[in-house]
């Protein structure tokens, strides 16, 4: 799988260099008559070169994709897997303490220990609010 990856890559590395040289040519050649009354005769270069540009980008990012994906992969998915965690653990470990003292999951609508009622839910959104809300904090819904 990695020769003929590194075959495109190459290949792209080769196209983009002749159609950088031949845009670069083109332009400068434009440019350059702009100041006097001579006709641009090499503006066509950069006709050429665009196109080889493009092809050679194409080659590129085909010859590397293998490889950057991968790398994202590798870079990417402890990183992800470590922020959903936190993320898991910051909803699981959020609490409410309840009037009597108890310590109860924010999710939890009465408490474990007296059993009064500590979250309301939010007739808009749903979102479980701490029952002396007067506001959605999700919404902004008047409770
Ligand atoms: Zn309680
Ligand atoms: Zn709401």
């Amino acid at each position: 799988m990695a020769k003929p990856n590194k075959t495109l890559t190459i290949i792209g590395i080769i196209f983009l260099a002749i159609g950088l040289t031949l845009a670069i040519i083109g332009f400068a050649n434009f440019f350059k008559s702009l100041g006097s009354d001579k006709k641009p005769t090499l503006f066509w270069c950069s006709f050429v070169g665009i196109p080889v540009i493009v092809a050679g980008g194409v080659c590129l990012s085909l010859g590397l994709k293998h490889k950057i994906s991968q790398h994202i992969l590798n870079q990417s998915a402890p990183l992800l897997s470590k922020s959903i965690k936190i993320a898991v653990d910051a909803a699981q470990n959020a609490t409410m303490v309840c009037e009597c003292g108890q310590e109860n999951a924010a999710a939890n609508a009465y408490c474990t220990a007296c059993g009064k009622q500590i979250s309301i839910v939010c007739g808009n959104c749903n979102s479980v609010l701490p029952v002396h809300s007067v506001y959605c904090s999700h919404c902004g819904n008047k409770l």
